[in-house]
């Protein structure tokens, strides 16, 4: 069977390699020249260097991920930084660290020894987890029936983190220091829009699921090289081709070229304006309401080359964000830790997730603000030296809004033989690298499995 797959990826990528594996001759097309899509490299002129498109992590937990990377021959061990799962505050004023080798009760005493929480904000975390845990990870939903607009069915409207968390009594302190970095970390929405079931669901898989799940794997190489450019060479890709028209008939054509079936593996709005040139069939206008209802958040990434090697140990530190003084860092990665290549100076990332209000400011201002808060916040350690030269990059739509309601749609569309995969489908997880992974690999199985009940 010959399928096109459009967008390169980490869903079409995986989507490619899954139909390769059931042997389908398999095209790819992406708009770009560099494989991965978000989680791409990209080159920056002014570091003279190949950055990625934003600090990104995996998680052991990313078992669908680590077990494509395998099967493509790659050594995980050797491509993967892994450290145990700390959320440690530059400043030294919180720590929780998830200790490896003593089993289920690692997390339990994570929680117990970690710094900077009260007896009492401990206890109401471990309660909290606990009285998750016991309902398998499921926040109770509220149907609300006014909410009609999606294909005739009530949306499910479950609670946000902020209303989960305000149940639970965290404390101001909790919720400033441990949640509210937790939630825009995992899903890039703060937590007054964030939806609690989405957030259990990565609470379930992480620190739900033991010490060894809830590692850390930084990556040690450009997110390109990772495992992107390593699909068999039998997958033909179509480097700087934007799909502009799929036509659907007995075939599926893509552009030019004609395909059994297609996948289309871009972001969402993207896929909306594909499918919306296909032939109105029952279900496809609710379909495409669907996908057009995402919301798109942005996340960016300062990188600083410093003049010097900096003596700082730690590989990943959380910052606390002051928006109001351009203070916007929420993470601080020092990359030299774990970068298999060396760099000959240090350089550090900052994360800024939910960075809508960056827009506010210009860049210099950023910059100087963030400089000035990785200062005074890792005092404690030798000082940063100068920096030498910096990269900002903002990606606008780096992750779909996570909130309450959003009704995901699934691999398969109304239009036969025409499929869809990304972080944005039914994937029980937020915009996720293995959520990506996931939906591609799911969408060519289902794929595989409708054309052998064809024929
Ligand atoms: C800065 C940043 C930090 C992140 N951090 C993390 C993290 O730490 N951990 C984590 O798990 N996730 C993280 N994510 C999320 C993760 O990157 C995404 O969930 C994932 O990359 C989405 O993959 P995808 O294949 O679904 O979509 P995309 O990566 O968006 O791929 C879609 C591809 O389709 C192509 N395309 C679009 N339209 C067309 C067309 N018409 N024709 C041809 N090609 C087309 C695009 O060029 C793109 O390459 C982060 C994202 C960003 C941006």
């Amino acid at each position: 069977m010959k399928i096109a797959v459009v967008g390169a990826g980490w869903a079409g990528l995986a989507a490619a390699f899954e139909a390769h594996l059931h042997g389908h001759r398999v095209t790819v097309y992406e708009s770009g020249h560099r494989l991965g899509g978000r989680a791409r490299s990209v080159f920056s002129p002014k570091l003279n260097s190949e950055l990625d498109n934003g600090q990104h992590i995996l998680l052991a937990a990313y078992t669908r991920t680590l077990d494509l990377m395998r099967r493509l021959g790659l050594d995980t061990e050797k491509l993967l930084y892994p450290m145990p799962l700390t959320i440690a505050s530059a400043d030294g004023n919180f720590s929780l660290r998830v200790p490896e080798g003593i089993g289920p009760l690692a997390v339990p005493s994570a929680l117990l020894l970690a710094r900077g929480m009260s007896t009492l904000d401990k206890l109401r975390l471990v309660a909290s987890m606990a009285a998750l845990a016991s309902k398998k990870w499921s926040i109770a939903p509220n149907v609300d029936t006014h909410c009609d607009h999606h294909a005739g069915q009530p949306a499910i409207q479950g609670p946000t983190v902020a209303q989960w968390l305000q149940h639970g009594k965290q404390s101001q302190r909790m919720v400033r220091y441990f949640w509210e970095p937790l939630c825009l970390a995992a899903l890039n929405t703060p937590i007054d829009r964030a939806c609690a079931q989405l957030f259990a669901n990565v609470l379930r898989d992480s620190l739900g699921a033991g010490p060894e799940a809830c590692r850390v794997l930084i990556p040690r190489v450009d997110l390109s090289t990772l495992w992107p450019e390593h699909l068999p060479p039998e997958i033909s890709i179509a480097r700087g081709h934007t799909v502009r028209q799929i036509v659907h008939g007995d075939a599926v054509h893509v552009d030019q070229d004609t395909f059994d079936a297609v996948i289309i593996a871009t972001n969402a709005p993207s896929a909306g304006r594909l499918l919306e040139g296909l032939p109105s069939v029952s279900g496809a206008d609710a379909y495409i309401q669907q996908i057009q209802a995402f919301q798109s958040l942005p996340i960016a990434t300062l990188t600083l080359d410093l003049t010097k090697i900096w003596d700082m140990p730690e590989p990943m530190l959380m910052l606390t964000d002051s928006p109001d003084r351009a203070q916007f860092g929420q993470w601080l990665f020092h990359c030299n830790t774990f970068l298999s290549t060396p760099l000959g100076t240090s350089r550090v990332n900052v994360v800024i997730s939910h960075a809508r209000d960056l827009s506010r400011w210009t860049v210099r201002q950023i910059v100087e603000g963030v400089i000035t808060q990785i200062k005074d916040q890792t005092s404690r350690y030798a000082p940063m030296p100068s920096v030498r030269a910096f990269e900002l990059i903002t990606e606008k739509r780096a992750t779909f809004a996570a909130v309450p309601g959003l009704q995901r749609p699934k691999n398969t569309t109304p239009w036969k033989n025409v499929f869809v995969a990304g972080d944005w489908t039914d994937t029980d997880y937020p915009a996720v690298l293995e959520g990506a992974v996931r939906s591609g690999i799911s969408a060519a199985r289902q794929l595989s499995q409708g054309w052998s009940c064809d024929n």
